[in-house]
């Protein structure tokens, strides 16, 4: 599981968050939304460790992870704007979290890395993972290409396919859909819920998309001016909104 543990975040005077706990079980899919700005990216890169709290920890799996770098966390991070590396086929930026994993802290070093031994065996088990990552998200034909050479939709699943291979404890995803257009992104929800349920992993899904949360969330937290309001199964929620705010925010009949 993945425990969240009163996290507050404080930038210069604005506290943006105000002590959020989550208590998030293997396998479940949990959609986090909110208004702009009441502090979901800022949750979501300080439990992928881009962030530093002020205060509060983060258990995944019962340990604590203060401390651990982003890249020994075992998260995958999916961010609106896919920040996939331009001048790297597809192959390439989907292998990006493969190459990093298989190397000790010594030979991420650039330089070092380049001489280190032990690296060319593992390119056919690279390889592979690649494939198979792009055949679950239809993009085996594109390895070749850059990403300047893709639709928005095929550069999102690119972005995908990065998370995918990492084989992550939990995906974090920030809104992946809003670039896409009506069609892709109903295609692509439908592609992720499928994923899910596939991996069994856990998921925290940021969504503008009230429709996105209610339809593929185990549950739903409702974030406001930096706390969680309410964290509920989508129907309990809905039907019984823990406050006015939730109700508005939701559309909840009165
Ligand atoms: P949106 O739905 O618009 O993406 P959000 O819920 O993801 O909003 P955050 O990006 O987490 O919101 O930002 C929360 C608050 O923290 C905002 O008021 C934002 O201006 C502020 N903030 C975010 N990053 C920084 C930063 N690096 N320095 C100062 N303030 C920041
Ligand atoms: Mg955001």
């Amino acid at each position: 599981g993945l425990k969240i543990e009163n996290i507050t975040k404080r930038f210069g005077e604005t506290d943006v968050l105000k002590g959020v706990s989550l208590d998030i079980a293997d396998g479940e899919f949990l959609s986090l939304v909110g208004p702009s700005g009441c502090g979901k990216s800022t949750l979501l890169r300080i439990i992928a460790g881009l962030e530093e709290q002020s205060s509060g920890e983060i258990y995944i799996g019962g340990a604590p992870v203060a401390g651990r770098r982003a890249a020994d966390r075992n998260l995958s991070m999916v961010f609106q704007s896919y920040a996939l590396y331009p001048h790297l086929s597809v192959a390439e930026n989907i292998a990006v979290p493969l190459k990093m994993r298989r190397l000790s802290p010594l030979q991420r070093l650039p330089v070092l890395g380049r001489f280190m031994p032990g690296m060319r065996h593992q390119a056919a088990e690279i390889g592979t993972e690649i494939t198979h990552a792009a055949k679950m998200l239809e993009i085996a034909h594109l390895l070749d290409r850059k990403p300047g050479q893709l639709s928005g939709g095929q550069r999102q699943r690119v972005a995908l396919g990065r998370a995918l291979v990492r084989d992550p404890t939990a995906f974090l995803l920030d809104e992946p859909l809003s670039n896409l257009d009506a069609k892709l992104r109903v295609q692509t929800r439908a592609e992720i819920a499928q994923l899910h349920r596939r991996l069994e992993a856990t998921f925290i899904y940021v969504t503008h998309d009230q429709v996105e949360a209610m339809t593929m969330s185990d549950r739903i937290a409702v974030m406001m001016g930096g706390r969680i309001l309410q964290c509920a199964a989508p129907d309990v929620v809905y039907d019984d909104p823990d406050t006015i705010e939730v109700a508005e925010f939701i559309g909840s009949p009165k």
